[in-house]
């Protein structure tokens, strides 16, 4: 679809009220007032990813970084190098059933390795019993019968909206999940009929060259948005996927997001789930040209495409987006911060936030199961008052299992943040959502 037929139809079809994207159900509960919200979390199974994504996260998981991989013989799946997993993701196995096999016996007898030594094991398999689930919904439920704050007696029975994000790994590697995009944006509208959740759906600029309605950028925005059963709620975004915030192509989408009032996520986090390539096709006002990523390695190409600062054009031209930097700038920086006293990441999303003429948050999710970063977050919570309503809880549920304790870290952390608890779980959240 051309961009000035999907900007008429948005412009009609699509009310500029976001109560009137919640379902019936979501609304009942965001109406009471103890409703408490996880901004942030993930029930994509494993039909909708591959063993490649798998393989990509779990290496960055603790429990890689403190065995080292020397236990495995080298034909083994989990010993496999970050660059050669990627040189693999394009490949199309014609053995898919047999490969989750394989990774699952392999993680079987790596738990058998390091449970006498690591808990972290017991994690690791829970993880990968979360991606065995056969449908999102069971895993959406594994998260509020094991994993959410509903678990802990405090919050028991307490109304609770999980803030549900989705990612478009088949664009952004080139990954070929059993279940495509548009298929997930069809089973998650199922959900919303059974289920408190507010959906985000996943955006690339890439999307925007596609011919077909079920692959293309701004069909699949309509398909979502303009549904008046089942309407999706926000946006996601993932730069280091490989694309610009600023991308020109993404433009109408934000043009809609600010006019409707739709709240914009974007990872501002990790590196792990980044491009491989080295550069990437950008399109701004001259047209469409081939952009080198600045930075030696994935790694830091990956963390300046991450770079808030690159939103900067975008929240200049659309103001009254509301735009939400997840992970508050990653655990990495808060280590950072945890050490030095400051860090010049978090201070620039801070410094952002602050700006009087944008709406912008943050999200401390996967951060929670990180016990040694929860004072120097209190402390930046304590020191900016004036930005308590744009700083919210989420955990990062299910892709932060392998990092920690879910649920016995959530309960320290809000402990620890008595006097904010409110404002995480409540108020920030609502501001965001439908203020
Ligand atoms: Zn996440």
């Amino acid at each position: 679809m051309e961009p000035t037929k999907f900007l008429k139809i948005a412009s009609e079809k699509i009310s500029n009220n976001p109560h009137s994207r919640l379902s019936l159900l979501t609304t009942g509960l965001l109406n009471k007032p103890d409703c408490i919200i996880d901004i942030h979390t993930h029930i994509f199974d494993e039909k909708c990813l591959t063993v490649a994504y798998i393989l990509l996260r779990l290496l960055k998981s603790k429990i890689f970084e403190s065995i080292g991989l020397e236990l495995f013989s080298s034909d083994s799946l989990i010993a496999k190098k970050e660059a050669e997993i990627y040189d693999d993701l394009e490949i199309k196995t014609s053995d898919v059933e047999g490969e989750w096999q394989r990774l699952e016996n392999e993680i079987e007898s790596l738990v058998e390795i390091i449970e006498p030594i690591e808990l972290f094991g017991f994690d690791l398999k829970e993880a990968f019993k979360v991606l065995k689930k056969q449908s999102m919904l069971e895993v959406y439920d594994n998260y509020i019968d094991n994993f959410s704050i509903l678990k802990l007696p405090e919050f028991e029975n307490r109304p609770f909206i999980a803030g549900i994000l989705m990612m478009d790994l088949e664009t952004g590697w080139g990954i070929k999940p059993e279940k495509k995009l548009f298929q997930q944006i069809i089973e998650i509208k199922q959900i919303l009929l059974q289920r408190p959740i507010v959906p985000f759906l996943p955006v690339d600029p890439r999307r925007a060259d596609h011919n077909d309605p079920n692959e293309n950028l701004y069909d699949l925005f309509l398909s979502a948005f303009t549904d008046p059963e089942t309407p999706f709620f926000g946006v996601k975004c993932y730069p280091s996927l490989g694309y610009l915030p600023s991308d020109l192509r993404l433009d109408p989408i934000f043009q809609i997001c600010a006019e409707k009032n739709i709240p914009v996520l974007t990872h501002c986090g990790g590196e792990i789930v980044s491009t491989f390539k080295k550069s990437i096709q950008v399109c701004d006002s001259t047209g469409e040209f081939e952009f080198t990523i600045p930075g030696d390695s994935r790694t830091e190409r990956a963390k300046y495409l991450n770079d808030p600062e690159l939103w900067i054009p975008v929240l200049d031209k659309y103001p009254k987006l509301k735009l939400d930097f997840a992970h508050f700038g990653g655990d990495t920086n808060w280590k950072n911060h945890h050490e030095s006293g400051k860090n010049d990441r978090i201070t620039t999303i801070l410094k952002m936030m602050k700006n009087p003429n944008w709406k912008v948050f943050t999200d401390f999710s996967f951060n929670v199961v990180e016990k040694e970063l929860f004072n120097a977050f209190g402390k930046e919570l304590n020191m900016n008052p004036d930005i308590s309503d744009k700083i919210m809880f989420g955990t990062d549920y299910w892709v932060v299992l392998p990092a920690g304790d879910l649920l016995g870290m959530q309960k320290e952390f809000l402990a620890q943040m008595k006097d904010h608890q409110t404002t995480l779980l409540q108020s920030a959240p609502l501001n965001y959502l439908i203020s």
